[in-house]
């Protein structure tokens, strides 16, 4: 299949934002913008780097790669509506593999509707999956890391580090002995995106939020940082599957608080607006759990603690826990 013949077969029939002027076929894509502020995320997603043939099928791959762009948007608070799709296409990839990649993407895209403008498709040696994502936001309600105040209450949605026990099933194999395996599995190939649960907190004055895709460690550092406080987490109310229950402690451990990809979101708001965070969750159907608060001491910006037994450790960002 040539460029010219691949473009006209993952061009929607018809496009879904109304604002969209020129979508795919000419030099560049048009749309037009409200008053609404502009929210612009990329991701970029490389074989044998990011994802192989044994963690995804190429469906899976182009569900996976828009869903952590969706995730990006999302944390923002805002609304997704555009994507562009750069693909290097080696040799020896068929042309139904390149048309798998395009309809995960498109069935994530047509429940969020959003639409594909553009892009861009080369040959190279290695397959590669970039997206750019355009989503907006009324003015001036993008959600920030960098607004958590002292005092507040530390949440994530969702359980944390199925993705990574999904992960782990995938690359060696599934012959463990682990209960309902498919949901741990499911989480890592077809994540879903917190985008209606985010949006659904406008109301909200002040909100931090971040999307969990490198662990939960490690984003909530980036709050400590951003904000500068200190976050302290209690280790027992971190919330984990019964799937992922099935598994060695150590590796729930470990999993929960530096397995990635889980899409989940994590947030700081107001002790007095929690209860509305709570409450959109469960309209939604997304179980929000409260795990910590913010702090502050001025020796102690950009850390992060967890009381684990009574006993109160620093977290590190990735991969162990030490003494303080
Ligand atoms: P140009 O030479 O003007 O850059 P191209 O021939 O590369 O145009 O692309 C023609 C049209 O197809 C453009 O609208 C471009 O955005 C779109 N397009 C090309 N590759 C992709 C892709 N992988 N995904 C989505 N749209 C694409
Ligand atoms: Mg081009």
């Amino acid at each position: 299949m040539n460029e010219f013949d691949l473009i006209k077969k993952i061009k929607q029939p018809s496009y879904r934002q109304s604002s969209l002027i020129k979508g795919i076929g000419d030099d560049a894509a048009v749309f037009h913008s409200s008053n609404n502020d502009i929210v612009t995320a990329t991701d970029t997603f490389v074989d044998q780097i990011h994802f192989t043939s044994k963690t995804v099928n190429p469906w899976q791959l182009g569900y996976r790669a828009l869903a952590a762009n969706i995730s990006d948007v999302a944390a923002m608070g805002a609304d997704p509506l555009f994507y562009l799709v750069n693909i290097v296409i080696p040799k020896h990839i068929t042309d139904s593999t390149v048309m798998d990649i395009f309809s995960g993407m498109e069935r994530l895209a047509s429940h969020y509707h959003l639409d594909l403008i553009g892009g861009d498709t080369v040959s190279g040696e290695q397959l590669m999956l970039s997206i750019t994502i355009i989503g907006s936001v009324p003015p001036g309600k993008a959600r920030y890391r960098s607004v958590a105040l002292e005092g507040d209450v530390v949440f994530v949605t969702g359980t944390l580090g199925d993705a990574r026990a999904g992960l782990q099933l995938l690359l060696q194999g599934t012959d463990q002995k682990i209960q309902r395996k498919n949901k741990l599995i499911q989480k890592h190939q077809q994540p879903e995106p917190r985008v209606l649960f985010a949006q659904a907190l406008q109301p909200l004055k002040r909100l931090a939020l971040n999307d969990i895709s490198d662990g939960v460690a490690n984003e909530l550092h980036e709050i400590a940082v951003a904000s500068n406080v200190a976050i302290e987490i209690q280790d027992e109310l971190v919330p984990i599957s019964e799937e992922l229950q099935q598994f060695p402690k150590a590796q729930q451990d470990e999993w929960k608080y530096f397995g990635g990809e889980d899409f989940e979101l994590v947030g700081t708001v107001s002790r007095s607006d929690f209860p509305y965070v709570k409450k959109t969750g469960q309209k939604q159907g997304v179980k929000v759990t409260e795990i910590g608060s913010v702090a502050y001491n001025r020796n102690n910006v950009g850390k992060v603690f967890i009381t684990k037994n009574k006993e109160r450790k620093q977290l590190e960002k990735h991969g162990y826990i030490h003494r303080s």
